[in-house]
């Protein structure tokens, strides 16, 4: 199947056709992306920030670019003048160092918050304690170059639907805890940034509003 039937097979199981379809691109050739674009996907997801700076260039101008992986401090340089949303600030280091790359190209980015939500050890995303801590911390309110939009997680990777269903349920509470707190100005919660190719219809069962999808799209990765 084409690229453009895979998006509208897709788009046909969508529970929630307001969830917004971010087409996870990485590795895969400009060609690709282009073939996409023409389908009408604008929303392209990358996780290296090396292939997002190549690829930039080569797409039209509207296109919107989503970093959904972990993103080192040192490269934040290379896409805060372009970069649309950055799905996995996980640390209150990292948030500080976009906030700073930003202010130089006189832009506030939008970023996403990424939450422990697996039972798998992962290196990444917050836990309550540091959560609080930022909340807590005068500094947060200083940030004036990022807006904090919502939270991203990601499930175990499991066949056990059972499992990423709990751990989807866990984010759209957290999401909820956190919005009913008093918080500060630089946030405006409204994303959850939840589900990919295997689990997105669970995503959106369960309160997703924005699914990143890969290999449903664009076939499997080497
Ligand atoms: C690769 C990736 C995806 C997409 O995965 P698929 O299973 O190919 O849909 C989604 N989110 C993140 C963070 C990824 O790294």
């Amino acid at each position: 199947m084409s690229i453009k039937e895979n998006l509208i097979e897709i788009k046909n199981t969508f529970v929630n056709s307001d969830c917004l379809l971010v087409a996870v691109s990485k590795t895969k050739p400009i060609e690709a992306l282009k073939e996409a674009y023409a389908a009408g996907i604008r929303d392209f997801g990358e996780n290296k920030v090396q292939e997002i700076v190549d690829k930039q260039p080569q797409m039209p101008e509207d296109t919107q670019w989503h970093m959904i992986g972990h993103l080192q401090r040192n490269k934040v340089k290379y896409i805060a003048p372009f970069i649309h949303l950055i799905h996995g600030v996980d640390s209150f280091k990292l948030l500080k160092e976009i906030n700073k790359e930003a202010k130089k190209s006189d832009r506030i980015i939008p970023c996403l918050l990424q939450m422990h939500i697996a039972k798998e050890e992962s290196k990444f995303g917050f836990d309550d304690a540091e959560m609080e801590e930022m909340l807590q911390s005068d500094e947060i309110k200083q940030l004036q170059h990022v807006k904090i939009v919502g939270l991203m997680g990601m499930a175990t990777f499991t066949e056990n639907e059972v499992v990423i269903r709990k751990e989807f349920k866990g984010l759209k509470s957290l999401f909820d805890d956190l919005k009913s707190k008093e918080l500060p100005q630089n946030f405006d919660l409204k994303e959850i940034s939840m589900g990919m190719s295997g689990d997105y219809i669970i995503a959106q069962e369960e309160g997703s509003t924005m699914v990143r999808i890969g290999s449903a799209i664009f076939g499997s990765r080497n």
